[in-house]
């Protein structure tokens, strides 16, 4: 665990930590990676202040990093264990990957924007956190690194992509939201066999689309 040196946004830290558990976040791992990854560095300077608020913000390339509730529904639910092989798609600002690492994982990030993939890679190398960042189009996966232990889908596909679930180890789970371009379902989707997956329901959510061949059209 990376101790956290004191900031000036602990108090806000604190808040919003006591608001994820009332919302029912109880994964203490997922609370603590929250806990020490510092959020104020991965959203924009002139924003710091709202680093802390449960909302998304707007990053570069009129994309957004993810509400923190969201962020750890999807974490939650994706029962990251130390070692784990995760495959996240769409860095954004390497939050989400940062919070994977915190947690152990050993996590791979593809981004279709490069100016992104390249901000979040030397903004992860800055604070120590080692993610392979690839840039692409990650609704086919990567299947390079593939069997992965875990899949996380941080922008809002029109259906579950079939390459991704085809990524997954037996009994690993890809969590993806699903709908349209403005409001979209979680569904967390377990591979049971080689040929054979379930899917819960985990909430709502309104993610940017994910763009690409299994995704929408750009
Ligand atoms: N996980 C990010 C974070 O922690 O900051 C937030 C991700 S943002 C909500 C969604 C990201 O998905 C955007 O950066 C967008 O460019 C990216 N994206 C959309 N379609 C993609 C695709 N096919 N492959 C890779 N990235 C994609």
């Amino acid at each position: 665990m990376r101790p956290r040196p004191t900031t000036p946004y602990d108090h806000q830290r604190l808040a919003l930590l006591a608001l994820l558990r009332e919302r029912g976040i109880s994964d203490t791992a997922v609370l603590q990676a929250i806990d020490t990854v510092p959020r104020e560095h991965f959203v924009q300077a002139f924003m710091r202040n709202r680093a802390y608020d449960d909302t998304a913000l707007p990053i570069d390339d009129r994309q957004t990093i993810s509400q923190p509730h969201t962020v750890a529904i999807m974490t939650q639910s994706l029962m990251v264990r130390p070692g784990a092989k995760i495959l996240e798609i769409g860095t954004g600002s390497g939050y989400q990957a940062a919070i994977l690492a915190q947690m152990g994982a050993r996590v791979i990030s593809i981004e279709r924007h490069p100016r992104l993939s390249q901000q979040a890679r030397q903004r992860l190398q800055d604070l120590g956190y080692s993610v392979e960042c690839r840039v692409g189009d990650g609704t086919i996966g990567y299947s390079g690194q593939a069997p992965y232990d875990g899949i996380i889908v941080t922008a809002g596909a029109p259906d579950v992509p079939e390459p991704l679930a085809r990524q997954l180890v037996v009994g690993g789970h890809l969590v993806v939201p699903v709908g349209d371009h403005q409001q979209q379902t979680l569904y967390r989707v377990t591979r049971t066999d080689h040929d054979a997956w379930t899917a819960n329901e985990l909430g709502p959510a309104a993610f940017v689309p994910l763009i690409g061949v299994e995704g929408w059209d750009e």
